[in-house]
């Protein structure tokens, strides 16, 4: 039986990545080296095809790493010398500011309730903060942060930058780059690729500060620093031999997007989020566990099944289709679902029969 999952990462491939895997093969794609013409093309290629999918302006610089925890890891080494803050929804904003922590800055760090949640642009920073660190989308809990509160914020704190983990909500968050130094993301979740990539998007701010820790002897992290990646970038290359197959594929990924339209692919994803949440608002017993409909994650979708989970996905599995289990604690009780460009409608609408 073929399987469809609707685990929140790795998830369900995109539809064409086993063709593009067939031509990358075809191409000796993974023979080739990192420091030749054939990899810079793909390499210019695919950071032309991010920017312009997800409108990111030319000024900006694009990173390939290994995933999006290194990225958090990079972002704190390159720019913070003592004081970071952290806007905590879930798990992956908790796990950012233990990182920081353990490369001994002081993380401080504002806990949002998902019962009573503040709005997210009155949050007082720290003067002392040097970087502001936002989940956009926190995949543990389904918290979706609207960049127009994000943005809110940024114009009140100029001085400082601002860096937003969009690894679960591209390509469908609609990021306003003027008000945002650093985003990052994984391919493993929206892009449905294999995982093993993360992409880091930083503004010549970012660079700036960064130069500056190095002026001022700090360490700022070695083969990866920002620094080395920028000057790599700018010859479209990688300080290491990077995973060109990955990189190659999210291209690919990234022209059938373009072909279709973002546009298109957003109001899809939009048009399939308000299936899964109107099922479970008309559900007797199940229910959204982000109460307020505002910071419901349109994306990563996760529902209060009230301890059921585990025999719910066993039932669906039968069927073919995979679910994601809670995070952590709440194992038992969520059901996790992924709202991403490779899930089609009509397999939502099957999947939710079986519930
Ligand atoms: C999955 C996820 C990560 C971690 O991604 P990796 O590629 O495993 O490093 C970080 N943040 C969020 C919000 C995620 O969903």
């Amino acid at each position: 039986m073929k399987k469809i999952y609707f685990t929140v990462g790795p998830s369900q491939i995109f539809p064409t990545v086993p063709k593009h895997l067939l031509r990358a093969i075809k191409h000796d794609i993974p023979s080739l080296s990192h420091r030749g013409a054939e990899f810079k093309e793909i390499f210019k290629n695919t950071t032309g095809g991010l920017k312009k999918l997800l409108n990111i302006p030319a000024d900006f610089q694009i990173f390939f790493v290994s995933s999006a925890l290194e990225c958090m890891e990079r972002i704190i080494q390159g720019t913070c010398q003592k004081t970071s803050f952290h806007i905590i929804t879930g798990s992956f904003g908790k796990a950012w500011a233990n990182y920081a922590k353990d490369l001994g800055k002081n993380a401080i760090t504002f806990i949002v309730d998902n019962k009573d949640p503040v709005k997210i642009s009155n949050i007082e920073v720290p003067k002392e903060a040097e970087i502001i660190c936002i989940t956009q989308n926190d995949t543990s809990t389904g918290f979706w942060i609207p960049i127009s509160e994000i943005v809110k914020l940024k114009k009140k704190y100029q001085e400082k930058l601002l860096a937003i983990d969009v690894v679960s909500s591209v390509p469908y968050v609609d990021i306003d780059f003027k008000y945002v130094d650093i985003a990052f993301f994984s391919v493993q979740k929206g892009f449905g690729l294999p995982a093993g990539l993360g992409v880091l998007i930083v503004n010549p701010k970012v660079l700036q500060k960064t130069q500056q820790l190095l002026d001022q002897k700090k360490m700022i992290g070695s083969y990866h620093s920002l620094k080395n990646l920028s000057e790599k970038a700018m010859i479209f290359q990688t300080p290491e031999t990077p995973n060109v197959l990955n990189i190659y594929l999210l291209n690919q990924v990234l022209q059938d997007m373009l072909k279709t339209g973002i546009g298109k692919i957003r109001k899809a994803t939009e048009v399939k989020a308000n299936t899964l949440y109107s099922f479970f608002e008309n559900h007797q017993e199940f229910e959204a566990f982000i109460k307020h409909r505002q910071f419901r994650s349109p994306t990563t979708i996760v529902i209060d099944v009230k301890g059921q989970s585990e025999t719910i996905r066993k039932r669906l599995a039968k069927k073919g289709f995979v679910l994601g289990a809670g995070y952590g604690d709440n194992k038992v009780n969520h059901l996790r679902i992924a709202n991403f460009p490779a899930h089609q409608l009509k397999d939502i609408k099957s999947m939710l029969r079986h519930i």
